[in-house]
């Protein structure tokens, strides 16, 4: 087999990234040498200063250019209510609606039995000191309306009632489908859901 040269290299990187194959990957790879002064150069500008300057929230898990990130460091912001979601993709999904006020703690994902996501490979502990040093009086799992969404709302509910602060625990409500992934809900579902969330 002939050595992947420098071109097969970024296609293959490319077909790597979610939501993209081969086909899409060539067509981008082509798109970038044709284009090299307008597509290709800002693009190596952009991930170079993407790669230096962003950074993952020690509060949060965000990620942003600043430590802690905007949504921590916010004046306005209520502290005392706490919106878990498993990854920062969700976290951006929320911010969108701008129907919620509060702060947020990234998980970094969902409890899987089958991919072997274990509480131990999750920021479960950052989330159970967060709570117990004080100022949260409400926390919002505002998990996926999955199998392991659900298994880790149930994970994290007997977790946080564990603890010997009084806090109020609720879940996305109506508007989340079964099944449904909350990065790919439309703002107003999100929105409603975190509305009419419902007390655990
Ligand atoms: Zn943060």
């Amino acid at each position: 087999m002939r050595e992947a040269g420098p071109l097969d290299q970024l296609i293959r990187a490319f077909a790597g990234l979610p939501g993209l194959g081969p086909r899409s990957a060539r067509r981008i790879a082509l798109h970038l040498l044709t284009s090299r002064d307008t597509a290709l150069l800002p693009l190596i500008a952009a991930l170079e200063k993407t790669a230096e300057s962003v950074k993952i929230c020690p509060v949060c898990g965000n990620l942003d250019t600043v430590e802690p990130c905007r949504v921590c460091r916010a004046d306005g912001r209520n502290r005392g209510v706490l919106c878990v979601v498993a990854t920062v993709a969700d976290l951006w999904a929320i911010e969108r609606t701008g129907a919620y006020k509060g702060l947020y703690h990234c998980l970094g994902g969902v409890l899987s039995a089958l991919d072997g996501i274990t509480p131990d490979r999750l920021n479960v502990d950052s989330l159970l000191s967060r709570v117990v040093q004080g100022q949260i009086e409400e926390v919002i799992l505002a998990l996926s309306a999955t199998v392991d969404g659900q298994t880790t709302v149930h994970y994290l509910t007997d977790r946080l009632h564990e603890q010997p602060a009084q806090i109020k625990i609720s879940r996305l409500a109506h508007g989340v489908p079964v099944g449904g992934e909350l990065d790919y809900l439309d703002d107003g579902t999100i929105a409603t859901a975190l509305k009419s969330r419902a007390s655990l």
